[in-house]
């Protein structure tokens, strides 16, 4: 198994880790009334943040929205379908690259869904960006 693809494996499973020990969701966005300020995130047996920052919770709109956007049921799916993606993209296989040619990868080698897959997490800790090169 390839740096990258050890990398990759340990931070979905990681990434799903987190979100299944997360409040379950759907989380979705209260407004607040005329009394509080900010906006609380709520799931269906908890509340996940409350109003505003003197409540620990949520000030701006666009904050709110994308952390509902990316809820743990979201983020266990996302999760599962990658991790899938992963198995049918390790070891030798056959590939597409992105100009439609199909090429045989060998057992060490990264192929083109794997770096996608990695770009997509490149800012976080451990990325090696020498890994999209080539
Ligand atoms: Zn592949």
């Amino acid at each position: 198994m390839s740096d990258l693809l050890s990398w990759l494996k340990a931070t979905i499973e990681g990434d799903k880790a987190a979100a299944e020990a997360a409040t379950p969701g759907p989380w979705t966005v209260d407004d607040p009334s005329e009394f509080e300020s900010g906006l609380e995130i709520e799931a269906p047996d908890a509340t996940v943040a409350g109003h505003g920052h003197y409540c620990g919770g949520v000030w701006k709109q666009a904050d709110a929205d994308h952390m509902c956007r990316h809820d743990p049921q979201d983020t266990i799916a996302r999760c599962d379908a990658e991790l899938f993606i992963l198995s049918c993209h390790e070891g030798p296989h056959e590939c597409v690259s992105p100009d439609d040619n199909c090429l045989w990868i060998e057992c060490e080698d990264d192929c083109p869904t794997l770096k996608a897959l990695a770009r997509g997490r490149r800012h976080r800790s451990g990325f090696n960006p020498a890994w999209l090169e080539s």
